[in-house]
């Protein structure tokens, strides 16, 4: 028996006891003639004490950190306790120890605050591993994916596995390939995710589908993504939208409670993708505060069919106001106090390259109710009240404004708003909100290829109501200039976002069953029928046998993990992640192949010599 306890497990009321501990060293420490150990495992710390009578063994073997070392000995009641860990009140006084294998001095502290640098962990991540910080992060990834099982099983899901060498799936990334030695010249994809397969499970009769699994998308790899990363697929048969809604905000609820020990019992907010937009300026907001958006001017071609306050800042001579696109405002509570620097770096902020405006005019709604802004030289102080009041300000706020083009304007605004909530503190770490954004826009206009594309994938449904508008109008985009003007632009999609923190965790749709309503959709999308019976015949020939209506959602995993967590990173939450160049830089993944190897697969090139 290699040990009879874990590290973490003995206390003062086994004291006296035999016992057998294996670990590693943590630490050693001599003091006087006796020698401390602190040994880890797992589940803890223990305190070993060697007293004199080893001294000649550890002089001849010295302990090094991170030596594996079994310990048998008495469990004893410590006279220095340390409250700070739960095995503080005793320590093991050993009687005979064994080295089971030596350690190489590591490259950085296994310890909370580590001196390793963000590399050199992840060159040797098994190490990086031992630690505490990324420990519990794995741990709290176990309980969300144990959570989520467990709710689902309750509910009569399957875990149903789906294959990983397949065909393409289109969900807007590039697919990563795998060579066919048995077939040469001919690839495999890896899944984006496993969306046609759920389909056909659906056609297959399991009702209720589940994986916790791998997807793998061949992305510029922005801050923060991962080439493979996890989600929590799920899909059912004979569904309406309000059936998943609740079935899954049911799931988040379960794991919040499960993971976080908290109780959601609010319902969860829902608001339309227009008024997320339009209120916040971006598609998935941190309703944790509220600082809403106030559109003083739009263009008259934009998508959002709604009302600005352009009589507020007309005809006032002010040109930066007359020559924009549009001009939107928020109102920051507290923040007529803002102090003349802090405006300065606010207005260097907003001129920042990632945020592309040209400046910050600003209107103060002093607490005495009297106002003074940078545009004081063209709006009176009650025109500057109009637009306080329109921007929801109170004495005391400070409305901010931008003007320019529409679409970099709403965006620079939803990122001002949300940087003057991180300033403030109202994105508290410790508050969860959830939100369901619905009624997307079914399809995208994609300018290059003067054609649309499918915002979330080609096989969601639109609105019942609006299906006779697509089979009715000619996809073809006549006039590009004025594309939101044809009859497609409308069509909203069966599709919702869950929405945790101003973060997508979710996504999903009810989908299109029926065979023509989804060859009219691959119509739409520029697809011919022989291209689209080619990529997808499969699935239109599955829906000509009983595909009863059906649809679904997937979590990101590591994502919905890192946000239960508190971190802003999702590899924090992974075991081996890719670095940001999508490298595993312990194995040195990517790398070249033998040249063998690759003329077995048929891409190399055969030496005929
Ligand atoms: N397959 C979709 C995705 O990966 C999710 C879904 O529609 O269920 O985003």
């Amino acid at each position: 028996m290699f040990r009879s306890h874990t590290c973490g497990e003995l206390r003062l009321t086994q004291a006296g006891s035999s016992v057998t501990l294996a670990g590693w060293v943590q630490t050693v420490r001599k003091f006087g003639a006796i020698t401390f150990v602190d040994l880890r495992d797992r589940y803890g710390i223990t305190q070993l004490v060697f007293n004199e009578g080893f001294n000649q063994q550890l002089d001849e073997n010295p302990l090094g950190r991170e030596f594996v070392l079994q310990a048998k000995g008495t469990v004893i009641e410590r006279s220095n306790k340390n409250p700070a860990i739960p095995t503080g009140e005793i320590e093991l006084e050993v009687s005979a120890f064994t080295i089971l294998n030596k350690s190489a001095v590591p490259p950085f502290t296994i310890q909370d605050d580590t001196d390793g640098g963000d590399d050199i962990r992840m060159k040797y991540r098994y190490l990086d591993l031992r630690r505490n910080a990324v420990k519990k992060n794995l741990e709290l990834r176990y309980a969300v994916n144990r959570s989520a099982r467990n709710y689902l099983h309750e509910n009569a899901f399957m875990d149903i596995e789906t294959p990983f060498l397949i065909k393409s799936t289109p969900e807007g990334a590039r697919d990563f390939v795998v060579p066919s030695r048995m077939n040469q010249g001919q690839f495999y994809a890896l899944p984006q995710s496993p969306q046609t397969f759920k389909q056909l499970l659906m056609v297959s009769g399991y009702d209720r589908y589940y994986q916790i699994v791998k997807c793998f998308r061949d992305e510029d790899l922005r801050a923060d993504r991962q080439p493979e990363f996890t989600q929590i697929d799920c899909e059912m048969a004979f569904v309406e939208q309000e059936d998943i809604l609740n079935m899954f905000e049911t799931l988040i609820k379960r794991i919040f409670k499960d993971v976080k020990h908290i109780d959601y019992t609010d319902a969860v907010e829902r608001m339309t993708w227009e008024d997320a937009m339009w209120q916040y300026g971006n598609d998935k907001p941190d309703i944790r505060f509220d600082m809403k958006i106030c559109t003083l001017k739009k263009p008259s071609t934009v998508y959002f069919n709604k009302q600005d306050h352009a009589t507020l800042i007309n005809d006032a001579g002010f040109v930066v106001f007359d020559a924009a696109e549009s001009v939107m405002a928020i109102a920051v509570p507290g923040g007529a106090t803002f102090t003349r620097k802090q405006l300065d770096e606010l207005t260097e902020w907003v001129k920042r390259p990632q945020i592309g405006m040209k400046g910050l005019a600003y209107i103060r709604y002093n607490e005495d109710g009297s106002l003074k802004s940078s545009i004081d030289k063209f709006y009176n102080e009650d025109r500057l009240k109009g637009i306080a009041a329109a921007s929801g300000a109170h004495p005391g706020d400070i409305v901010l404004i931008l003007a320019g083009a529409e679409e970099r304007t709403r965006k620079a605004t939803s990122e001002l708003r949300l940087e003057m909530g991180k300033q403030l503190g109202l994105r508290k770490e410790d508050e969860f909100k959830l939100l369901w954004v619905l009624d997307f826009p079914l399809f995208e206009y994609a300018e290059e290829e003067n054609r649309w594309v499918a915002r979330h994938h080609p096989f969601t449904s639109p609105k019942p109501s609006q299906i006779q508008t697509m089979i009715e109008n000619d996809p073809l985009i006549h006039d590009a200039a004025n594309y939101l003007s044809h009859p497609y632009a409308q069509i909203k999609a069966n599709a919702y976002d869950m929405v945790l923190n101003g973060n997508e965790i979710g996504g999903g749709s009810i989908r299109i069953f029926q065979r023509e309503l989804q060859e009219k959709m691959f119509a739409a999308l520029g697809m011919s029928e022989e291209e689209a019976l080619h990529k997808f015949g499969f699935l239109l020939g599955a829906f000509e046998y009983g595909a009863p209506p059906h649809g679904g959602i997937a979590f990101g995993f590591d994502r919905l993990c890192s946000i239960l967590g508190g971190s802003e990173s999702i590899r924090d939450f992974i075991a081996f992640p890719k670095n940001n160049s999508g490298r595993d830089v312990m194995l040195d993944a990517p790398s070249s192949i033998d040249e063998k190897q690759l003329v077995e697969l048929g891409i190399g090139v055969r030496d005929e010599g």
